[in-house]
């Protein structure tokens, strides 16, 4: 650092559990520099991934979005006009009162996700939708087919310290690609192996940068992986590794449960896994053996329509073995629960009308394409405001989705970085800040802190705020509420005191909070979460909320114990293939698929097929292939790969629609129908033909 730059704390506001504390150098002239993770911090530990460490890159970049625009021509067609940001807004607030007028107030739908994780830009939208009574949003992407698994089990949203894992004989990385997406999973992991030989074991569909560093791979079919779940509970009865005493006194049914698992042995799971029957005892055993087991259960879970079944199923060994008991022994998936946030201001709870529908986010597609029952009878949406989320991009069932945002009478308005495939389908786009160019607060998803990120640096041409948008357009569009007329410091302020965790200047003093709780509510010494206190077995699937997102006859027949639950969406003799579109190093969902560094290392779409597969279909290296099923195809160059099991395909992604050929990118092949219980796309559980296209790429 020289006598020019400044260091600023501040934390990653991607959508990563990692939320790293970082710190920034910013140069004279409002330049980023250097971007480190904050070694202070006990859970970042001084690491962060390559993408954010070069953010200069991103921030800074030429194609950023410097003012509002308009529409020229068609929609889609990519010409748009420069307008000033009066008009811009004057434009949108008509558009929506007009709409409002026409088919009522949930014609509007505000739409947004995790383009950015802090609480103040991300959900402020919430507040104008509350405000004004426009259509809800129910979140499923990446999220709810694997919290609702976790949840049923423990009871609370919540789990053992993930620093916890560097005490651990045994961790076991299970459905997260963590050397990629989350890169501090790795830190902890590896200390317990460098300071008590610990192993490392790694479930994942194939060998993955994670599963390269672990002492036991276990590479299961997409979709199966409760079956293995269930096998190693099995052998843990089997061979008198169970906590008899944990499970009398803290679970509500393990005598049922081990009459139940008796019939699921591991000849049985690996004619469903494809895993070895000696993987499944061994896998067994090292937990079985060791009581300090830590299970990282990951997103990963959410990717597959059973996912819930699975997640709910893995987090049951640590109960069944009493793992929880003792100190890198439990498991851990989200922290969400432990931050009690009183987000009464920060949503605008206090004006929300619970009557008002919720639309699927996964479903946007259907929803867009006037679906009856995905509308819940309602008025169709004419009316779209979108933040931090490209749904032309990273949706299922994308030619459906591309149909919907074509319609001639739905007005979209977009607030984003970058030109992004959504922003290029919009009549008026917006510039929107990045996260060193506003206030915001975050919470750690996969650890325990709060953390503040403050301004640092102005923002580039006429960029602004989702807060300051959604402020903007609820003074055109007359919502009023008390947090329309706070600053982004001030909504922090309010959120924090109102959930017991101090002041504004005090966080922005001591840069974060570690919010871990004792080691007796972490490990639930003296209860889980339900009711009962009693890790749950047998869940109440159809309690979950919110109802109405799942089929009932599908529901019922959601297995009552941890089993196989076959809803995937299995090969068959048209589509032979199984896909998964799994996380790129270099991007995040679609963000960074626009930096220089990412995208020459991750150098081109490719679809991995394993050597038995490449050799049936008569392809090579850098050969092209069309992989297609119901909901489209697109082009792709092979890459061999023996990772993973045969008939299946991993493309990892994502990619930006302008490199495939068609102009639509992977996801015109993934599904939006929903998983259970609460529903959830289900990205790696797609079966697809491949041809061959007989054409080298270049
Ligand atoms: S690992 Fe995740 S949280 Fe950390 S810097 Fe990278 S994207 Fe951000």
């Amino acid at each position: 650092m020289n006598a020019r730059s400044k260091t600023h704390y501040t934390a990653c506001p991607h959508d990563c559990p990692s939320t790293c504390a970082l710190e920034v150098e910013a140069l004279e002239g409002g330049i980023i520099g250097t971007v480190r993770g904050s070694n202070e911090n006990t859970y970042t530990a001084g690491v962060i991934c390559s993408k954010v460490a070069r953010y200069a890159e991103r921030i800074h970049h030429p194609e950023r979005l410097l003012q509002p625009l308009r529409r020229r021509g068609d929609k889609g067609g990519g010409s748009f006009e420069p307008i000033s940001w009066d008009a811009a807004l004057d434009e949108v607030a008509e558009a929506y009162l007009k709409a409002e007028q026409k088919h009522g107030a949930e014609t509007v739908w505000p739409y947004y996700y995790a383009g950015t994780m802090g609480l103040v830009m991300r959900d402020g939208l919430n507040r104008l939708r509350h405000a004004k009574k426009y259509s809800g949003q129910h979140f499923t992407i990446c999220t709810s087919l694997a919290y609702t698994g976790y949840l049923v089990g423990t009871g609370k949203l919540a789990g053992v310290d993930p620093r916890e894992m560097a005490k651990a004989d045994v961790v076991v990385i299970w459905g997260t690609n963590a050397a990629s997406t989350q890169v501090n999973v790795m830190t902890h992991a590896l200390r317990a192996r460098r300071d008590r030989g610990a192993k490392i074991v790694v479930i994942d569909t194939y060998r993955n940068a994670t599963a390269r560093q672990a002492d036991l791979f276990i590479c299961v079919r997409p979709g199966t992986d409760s079956a293995v779940a269930c096998a190693v509970m099995h052998v843990l009865f089997r061979d008198g590794h169970a906590d008899r005493d944990y499970l009398a006194r803290y679970t509500d049914c393990p005598e049922e449960l081990e009459a139940h698992l008796e019939s699921r042995t591991p000849a049985w799971a690996s004619a469903i896994s494809g895993v070895p029957v000696a993987t499944i005892e061994d896998f067994a055993r090292l937990i079985g053996e060791h009581r300090r087991s830590y299970f990282r259960l990951g997103y990963g879970f959410t990717r597959h329509r059973n996912g819930a079944i699975s997640m709910h199923a893995a987090s049951c060994i640590p109960a069944v073995t009493g793992a929880w008991a003792y100190e890198g022994g439990g498991a851990f998936y989200n922290n969400g629960a432990i931050y009690h946030w009183n987000r009464t201001l920060l949503d605008g709870l206090d004006v929300r009308d619970p009557s008002v529908r919720l639309l699927d986010q996964s479903r946007i597609g259907p929803v867009l394409c006037n679906d009856p029952i995905d509308l819940k009878d309602g008025p169709p949406v004419t009316a779209l405001f979108v933040q931090s989320t490209n749904p032309m991009s990273v949706a299922p069932d994308l030619n459906l989705v591309q149909r919907g945002f074509a319609r001639g009478d739905l007005f979209t308005c977009v607030h984003e970085q970058f030109m992004t495939e959504t922003a290029a389908m919009a009549d008026i786009v917006l510039p929107a800040t990045m996260f060193m160019e506003h206030d915001d607060v975050y919470q750690g998803g996969g650890h325990q802190h709060i953390l503040y990120g403050p301004k640092i640096i102005d923002p580039p041409g006429e960029c602004r705020s989702n807060h300051e948008v959604v402020c903007a357009l609820a003074k055109r569009l007359g919502a009023e509420h008390a947090g329309f007329d706070m600053t982004a410091k001030e909504v922090v302020d309010d959120l924090l005191q109102r959930s017991g965790w101090g002041d504004v200047e005090t966080l922005a003093r001591n840069k974060w909070i570690d919010c871990q709780p004792p080691f007796e509510e972490a490990h639930y010494v003296h209860g889980f979460g339900h009711a009962d206190k009693r890790f749950h077995f047998k869940p109440d699937w159809a309690g979950v909320a919110p109802r109405g997102f799942f089929p009932t006859e599908l529901l019922a027949t959601m297995p009552a114990l941890p089993d196989f639950w076959p809803t995937t969406e299995e090969a068959n003799d048209e589509m032979p293939y199984r896909l998964v579109t799994a996380p790129a190093r270099h991007f995040l969902n679609s963000s960074f698929n626009q930096s220089p560094t990412s995208l020459r290392r991750e150098k081109c779409p490719q679809a991995m097929l394993h050597p038995d597969d490449a050799q049936r279909l008569g392809v090579k290296q850098g050969d092209k292939v069309l992989l297609g099923n119901h909901r489209g195809q697109v082009e792709i160059e092979v890459s061999i790969t023996d990772g993973h099991q045969r008939g299946v395909v991993i493309v990892e992604t994502l990619w930006a629609n302008r490199h495939f050929k068609g102009g639509l990118g992977i996801n015109v092949l993934t599904g939006a129908d929903p998983g259970g219980p609460i529903g959830g796309a289900a990205f790696h559980d797609n079966r697809i033909w491949m041809r061959p296209l007989g054409v080298r790429a270049v």
